[in-house]
């Protein structure tokens, strides 16, 4: 049976960037939600449509949405190995929903990763961030610019801010974190895996400190 990880942490804690390199490092599947969601929005998939507005105002987009789209992602083979959950979840309900989906193939999170990141981190690392159009790589125009600006290193793409990232909707992207996340916290903290990881760092003190938590090398 593969590892099965959900990341949990507020907008900006480094959830993204962490977890790719995990999921690497780990061969297992990674999904990230809001990219999927974005996706959607891009291709104006009927997911995408309903999904923008929320998108766009900073709040969550309905649970049973995001729950169809993660059950459907999680029966494919890709996953069945173990996955890499980035972004999900991020009410009680979607953990329930996570567990019952989970149970239903014989399978069981594994580790719980809660990045925590102070106020001020996260607000900093938001509204200066980054991110290429064409392969989703981020970047920070302070602490990890592009060789060339407005370039993606990595394929040349475009660079831009996200849309959400605005200062009024980051205020509201953290104030629905900040009231839905303690329970979801409590939730995986009772059962034993929650894994808290100082995520303040640089990003390599980050991974190193999620290795030596994970026990991988
Ligand atoms: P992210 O890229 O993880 O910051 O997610 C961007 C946006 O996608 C969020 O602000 C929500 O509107 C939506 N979203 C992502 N994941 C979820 C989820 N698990 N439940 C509801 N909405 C989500």
């Amino acid at each position: 049976m593969g590892a099965h990880i959900v990341f949990l942490g507020p907008p900006g804690s480094g959830k993204g960037t962490q977890s790719v390199l995990l999921g690497k490092k780990l061969k297992v599947a990674h999904v990230n939600v809001g990219e999927m969601l974005r996706e959607a929005i891009r291709t104006k998939s009927p997911v995408g449509v309903t999904a923008r507005e929320y998108l766009d105002r900073g709040e969550l987009v309905p649970d049973s949405l995001v729950i169809r789209l993660v059950g459907d992602l999680l029966s494919h083979p890709p996953a069945s190995n173990g996955f890499i959950l980035d972004g999900f979840p991020r009410t009680l309900l979607q953990a329930e929903e996570l567990e019952k989906l989970l149970e239903g193939d014989g399978g069981k999170l594994r580790h719980a990763i809660y990045l925590r990141v102070s106020k001020e981190k996260v607000l900093d690392r938001l509204t200066l961030r980054l991110v290429c159009g064409a392969c989703s790589a981020v970047y920070h125009q302070k602490y990890s610019p592009p060789r060339e600006k407005g370039k993606c290193d990595a394929c040349g793409g475009g660079l831009t801010g996200r849309n959400d990232d605005r200062p009024d909707v980051v205020a509201r992207r953290l104030a629905i974190y900040e009231k839905e996340s303690q329970p979801i916290l409590d939730y995986y903290r009772k059962k034993g895996i929650l894994r808290e990881v100082d995520g303040n760092g640089r990003p390599e003190e980050v991974t190193r400190t999620l290795y030596e938590v994970v026990g991988v090398k």
